[in-house]
């Protein structure tokens, strides 16, 4: 297949040499047609030069031509190819330059029709014309001219035209190289980004064919899509770029997530193996509260995998959501009455702001979000109060519900805000306190707000608490 370097190059020239070629043409055949003008008009000139210099040889004393004269005339206009025959006013024979030098006037003919013939492609036949000759407004004879015609060039003329058509073909010829020089030009500026690109998208597949090699930072197309001034040009290296960077920024996300499932398991696994194997050597018995202590890591590994599974099926979209309709502030008030003891133990307070709403959503799903939202509320409170607040707004010109749950938290530094729900991410200070959660939680409130098209978000201030709502 040819490739789009060479298929611009080939259209570019051809169209510049079919351009070119036309306006030579019409250029020369215009020239031509102008110069013929103005040579007709050149003997037109002649013969009429002719006629008055013919007249100036007539004598009125004598009632004749200067004979003398008339052949120096006739000899000079001989050479430039007109053959002249003068007669009287009765028609006889006064002077004619073929009686004068037949052989010269045969030869002045010959060279002109063979010039005309050779050099310009034009045949000539000998022509005639009459002209009456007056003095004093009196007729006193009558000449013949006979040339080369319909019309023919002099000796400068014929070079003139002949230097003008090399010239013309000369820049014709130079106009082309340039432009088709500008055209290469032109031609390879546009396909090497084309070229760059693809090759860069080559690298991006070999890399992901190797079994997810990280892809290099310098791809082949690595030049900013700015820099290319045609937009859809910019538009495709941009895509590239912007591509190769998604997925640069996926195997991280897949790497991290492998590191950080790692990392999740074997805590709570380290710890249940160092509690067996001091319960097997003896340094502790196993009393009920060693064992609990074993339960509570177990469930938290099965709530891990729990979580897991949930955000695979949603990330999959393997998920089902049954749709039922129930009260919204109900489900709210069961949710927070899971976390009232809970609450009272730090000395939170749980304090609810609720309005009737008929909901039509999955409940399950829906008590999920709240209770994933409420548990990290009481969970990063360590003072103050909850609020579980309900809100009827308009939401792109429709009327929605808000449930906001806001807290006296620590907040959330503006650095993680934008993370937060993110899989497995956990602002530093959570990591550093210890204070449980693997980082899954948000993420799967997220999911389910995806799939049944909520919105949720978290505003925060650090140091004051946090809000997070849902738009549903
Ligand atoms: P975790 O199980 O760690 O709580 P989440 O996905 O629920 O995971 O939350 C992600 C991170 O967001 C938490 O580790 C924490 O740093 C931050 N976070 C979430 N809710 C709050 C909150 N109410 N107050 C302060 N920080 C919060």
């Amino acid at each position: 297949m040819i490739s789009l370097k060479n298929r611009l190059m080939l259209t570019y020239t051809f169209f510049i040499c079919a351009a070119f070629a036309a306006l030579f043409f019409l250029l020369n055949a215009a020239s031509k047609k102008i110069f013929d003008n103005f040579v007709r008009d050149v003997i037109i000139e002649k013969n009429q030069e002719i006629v008055r210099a013919v007249e100036e040889q007539y004598r009125p004393l004598q009632k004749q031509f200067d004979l003398a004269a008339l052949e120096s005339v006739g000899m000079i206009f001989m050479h430039d190819g007109f053959i002249v025959d003068v007669e009287d006013s009765e028609g006889r024979y006064v002077w004619n330059a073929r009686d004068m030098d037949m052989e010269h006037c045969a030869a002045v003919l010959q060279k002109i029709s063979e010039r005309m013939n050779a050099k310009h492609g034009k045949k000539t036949e000998l022509q005639s014309a009459g002209f009456p000759l007056f003095y004093s407004g009196k007729i006193i004879g009558n000449v013949n001219i006979a040339s080369a015609g319909p019309l023919f060039y002099t000796e400068a003329q014929s070079e003139f035209i002949i230097h003008l058509n090399l010239t013309l073909a000369a820049l014709f010829f130079i106009s082309l190289v340039v432009c088709t020089g500008f055209a290469l030009i032109h031609a390879e500026r546009l396909s090497r980004p084309i070229v760059r690109a693809t090759q860069a998208a080559r690298t991006i597949a070999a890399c992901y064919a190797a079994a997810n090699r990280p892809l290099p930072d310098d791809l082949p197309e690595s030049a900013p899509a700015e820099q290319y001034k045609t937009r859809e040009l910019a538009a495709l290296t941009g895509a590239i770029h912007e591509m190769a960077d998604e997925l640069r920024e996926a195997a991280a996300r897949q790497k991290q997530l492998t590191g950080d499932v790692a990392h999740e398991l074997r805590t709570p696994l380290a710890s249940i193996q160092g509690t067996i194997e001091a319960l097997l050597d003896g340094v502790w018995e196993a009393g009920p509260e060693r064992l609990f202590s074993l339960l509570n890591e177990v469930k938290r590994l099965t709530q891990l995998v729990n979580d897991l599974q949930v955000l695979s099926s949603f990330e999959s979209g393997n998920i089902t959501l049954t749709k039922t309709e129930f009260d919204m502030a109900e489900l709210l008030r069961d949710a927070a009455e899971q976390f009232t003891n809970a609450a009272r133990e730090k000395g939170i307070e749980i304090t609810s702001r609720l309005i009737p709403w008929r909901a039509a959503a999955d409940y399950g799903r829906t008590k999920q979000v709240i209770i994933n939202l409420l548990s990290n509320a009481v969970k990063y409170t360590a003072q103050g109060t909850i609020t579980l607040s309900m809100e009827k707004i308009s939401y792109t010109g429709k009327d929605a519900l808000a449930i906001k749950i806001t807290d006296t938290g620590p907040g959330i530094p503006d650095k993680d805000l934008p993370h937060i729900f993110e899989r497995f991410y956990r602002a530093e200070k959570s990591r550093n306190r210890g204070t449980g959660g693997a980082g899954v939680g948000l993420t799967i409130a997220r999911a389910i707000c995806a799939a049944c098209g909520w919105k949720i978000y978290a505003e925060s201030v650090e140091g004051k608490g946090s809000v997070f709502t849902v738009v549903m």
